[in-house]
Formats: structure tokens, sequence, C-alpha cells
């Protein structure tokens, strides 16, 4: 190794940044189907793939973005509380969701390459936080995963992602996202984090290059593969 690899090496990746929907759980369909027969259930025309859209903020931001598109106002507190919750309720009913096909295969590369894993979700669903160990044991050190819990700001705000850096104890050119939605490439971008975005949804591919990925695969599989190539560039 030359003088100039080993200076790349030390400026290179220590941690890698992951979102946890869409990326580390097959989840998002069960997410857009909650938050579907929730929003319906209410008499509000919608439909299930804008939900995909709006992953990442706050169930706030889009219960707000509901309510001024079909009421032309913000919900009250209580209406935020009582529709999140029945959010909650109609995920928690349906059939337990999946690891992602080949979140193990990363993760596993970066533990064998010794970096740091962190998870960075905007989601405060505790039945999957919950989960995080279960599939994935001693991967996560609790003080590594930034929750709906641990911040103000949802995504596109950089805030969770700013924690998740802090959290890793590694400045931003020195750590790498993986993440599915445009709301969550902003906020990782608007982090100064060089973002991976792996399509495992519907959303055109374009919507994840417009938010500002570094690198847009069709899945963890495809991330697991090239995984030391882009950790070399
Ligand atoms: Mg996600």
């Amino acid at each position: 190794m030359g003088k100039k690899d080993e200076k790349m090496r030390r400026v290179g990746v220590k941690a890698v940044l992951f979102d946890m929907d869409g990326v580390l759980f097959d989840s998002m369909k069960n997410h857009t189907l909650a938050w579907y027969r929730t929003i319906s259930g209410m008499g509000i025309a919608c439909e299930r793939d804008e939900f995909y859209l709006y992953e990442g903020a706050t169930g706030e931001w889009t219960i707000n973005l509901i309510f001024e598109r079909a009421y032309g106002r913000e919900a009250t507190k209580e209406e935020i509380e009582r529709i999140y919750a029945e959010k909650s309720r109609q995920f928690n009913e349906l059939p337990a969701v999946d690891v992602m096909p080949g979140a193990r295969e990363v993760l596993e590369k970066v533990r064998d390459k010794g970096l740091i894993p962190v998870v960075v979700t905007g989601s405060g669903q505790r039945s999957l936080l919950e989960r995080l160990e279960k599939e994935f044991p001693g991967m996560f050190a609790a003080e590594r995963v930034v929750t709906a819990f641990d911040v103000r700001h949802g995504k596109p705000h950089p805030e969770p992602y700013l924690k998740g850096l802090e959290k890793a104890g590694v400045r931003a050119e020195e750590a790498m996202v993986v993440e599915n939605a445009p709301l969550g490439v902003q906020a990782a971008v608007a982090a100064g984090v060089f973002t991976v975005a792996v399509n495992t949804g519907p959303i055109p591919e374009q919507k994840l290059k417009e938010a500002g990925a570094g690198l847009v695969l069709s899945g963890m599989p495809a991330l697991a593969d090239s995984f030391d190539d882009i950790l070399r560039k």
C-alpha cells in the first residue's frame, strides 16, 4: 500500500448509518398500508403509494400534510395523538415484517471491516425497535440507535443523521448512510454524509437521485455485492 492509499484510508469510512424501515426491515408495505387504512378510514381520500414518499418524516408531519390537504388546517395535538395511535394499532395488526433480504450480508461486511454500525430511524414503532436486537444480535449497541424519541425534527431535517454521527463519534466525511426514502436521503445529504439509496419500494429511482443520493442500488443484496468497491471510493 502506497503513501497515498494510506492517507485515503485514514480519511475513509469509519461508520455506516442505516435507516431502519425499508433498509433493515421489509416494513414499508406494512407502514404504507397502515397509513392508508387509518387515513381512508377517516373518510379522507388518499393513495397507499403516496405514503412511501412521506417515509422518514414524523407522524405529526404526515398527519398535518393530510389535514392541510383535506381540511385546510393543521391537526390538533389530540388529533395527532389519536391518529398516530390508530396507525400504530393498524401496523401491529399486520403480519410480522421480515428482515430485508441482503441486510444480514451487508451488516456482516460492516462487522468484518471493523466499521461502526448505527441505526437512524424516524420511527417510534416500538415493536420494530425491540426486534433490532433480536434479529441482529449484538450488532447495534443501544447507545448507537437514533429513534423518533431522540430527535425534535424528523427527516428531511439533518438532525437525525447529525445525532447518528455524534453517537458514532465520527465526522460526516467518515460516514456513509444507507437510505431508501427520498426524505431520508435529503436528511443524510443535508448532514453532509455520502448516501447510498437502496430502492426497495415502488418509488421511481429518479426521486432518490433528485434527493441527492450519491448512488442508487436495487436493494441490499446489490449493496452487499458492491460494498467493498463503494468503500474504496
Ligand atoms: Mg426507510
